[in-house]
């Protein structure tokens, strides 16, 4: 079924957003990956064809690496060290520019340009910033260059950061409309079980998981996270890139960007690692960023009715079904909404302060009236600024 799937993207594909993490452009020891040891021109070289291969057979492709911590290190020699903040800040901010050298160095060998493009989640999350990023982005693929993205990592700061490369190339293929997000790991895919055990131990073989339609409990648990110092978040921020895509209606493919024939295996429709498609159902754009782009301040408890009115039946949320509120948030900005079990149920964008919502939380719509007067707002958060997650 996955193999028909497959081909059923391919048709239809202009526009490929490629990840790369750390490990797949870092030198290797004895053969292992993710060891910190500085960038691997080779890797680097041999990444360049790839992508030139995808390029030949018609698509446009947007690069997001990372990298330039790791490549900051090795100047300065930090290889195994653990550093603070500051201290990744600048080996991002001199492993940036050599990222970037390498990375030219190897696409000018076959005549092509690449454009450095560094992000934050602050110009993601301004309107404006986001569509000027887009209308760059644009351009730059009508020049035939090749844009290559990262974090902008030496300006920002934990509360502004995207924090991980993996949910910054989902925001961005989101962003450009791109038809495919493709995330470079080191390993083949999402493995059935945890790959750690050793064979013999269990019954159950090793596989791949082919084609994921549903981000379950299940797959998120085969999802763990990551020890490396060089790389970030592992398998979990992939599955999470791919819940971005795919609400979006858009596919994400985990493939093992190890393997030197990747771009051929995809684009005959083999079906090498996981796909994550669940068809081209896909919610808005605004409500998109609402969910995905703009950063949670705070989070409102809903009582089971409250629940239920959002989840079935399409509901907007009033102030009576609220039972907690926690976070610092004001009118505008974004927050979770949870149930009782303490499950994220939705995100939306609220029409209270978190004081004026502790003042009102329970109370019914009469009530609320009589504080604020004429200028209330029957809903915390109206069924258009709602998003169930
Ligand atoms: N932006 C970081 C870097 O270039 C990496 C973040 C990530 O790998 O997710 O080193």
């Amino acid at each position: 079924m996955t193999i028909g799937v497959r081909r059923e993207i391919l048709k239809g594909l202009k526009r490929v957003v490629i990840k790369v993490g750390s490990s797949i452009i870092a030198k290797r020891v004895k053969g292992k990956a993710g060891v910190a040891n500085g960038l691997s021109v080779s890797s680097i070289s041999l990444l360049a064809q790839t992508v030139l291969q995808i390029i030949d057979r018609g698509c446009e492709v947007v690069l997001v690496s990372s990298g330039a911590i790791m490549a900051g290190r090795e100047r300065l020699d930090l290889h195994q060290t653990e550093l603070s903040i500051p201290e990744k800040q600048a080996c991002a901010a001199i492993g940036q520019s050599y990222l970037m050298h390498t990375y030219e160095k190897q696409f000018e060998k076959h005549g092509f340009k690449v454009a450095q493009i560094l992000l934050s989640h602050d110009d993601l999350e301004n309107r404006k910033r986001f569509l000027n990023a887009k209308h760059t982005l644009e351009t730059l693929l009508e020049y035939r260059v090749v844009p290559i993205i990262n974090e902008n990592d030496s300006v920002t700061v934990d509360e502004i950061k995207i924090g991980d490369n993996d949910t910054l190339s989902a925001t961005v293929t989101c962003l450009i409309n791109a038809q495919l997000l493709i995330i470079f790991s080191d390993v083949d895919g999402l493995y059935s079980r945890d790959p750690s055990i050793k064979k013999g131990q269990l019954d159950d073989p090793l596989e791949v998981v082919e084609h994921v339609d549903c981000i379950t409990e299940k797959i998120k648990k085969l999802a763990g996270g990551t020890n490396s110092i060089i790389t970030v978040g592992g398998m979990h921020t992939k599955v999470l890139a791919a819940k971005q895509t795919m609400s979006f209606g858009i596919p994400t493919l985990i493939v093992n960007g190890f393997d030197n024939n990747i771009a051929d295996k995809i684009f005959e429709g083999e079906s090498v690692g996981t796909l994550f498609w669940a068809g081209h159902d896909k919610i808005k754009k605004r409500k998109h960023w609402i969910a995905y782009t703009l950063k949670p301040c705070g989070k409102v408890t809903v009582d089971l009715g409250a629940g239920k009115a959002i989840l079935a039946r399409g509901k907007s949320l009033l102030p009576a079904g609220i039972i907690k509120v926690e976070g610092k948030f004001e009118f505008g900005n974004t927050v979770r909404v949870i149930d009782v079990t303490g499950t994220e149920i939705a995100r939306g964008l609220v029409n209270y302060s978190f004081r004026d919502l502790k003042r009102i939380m329970g109370m019914k719509t009469g009530a609320v009236r009589k504080i604020f007067g004429e200028s209330f707002y029957k809903e915390v958060i109206h069924r258009d600024d709602l998003v169930v997650l």
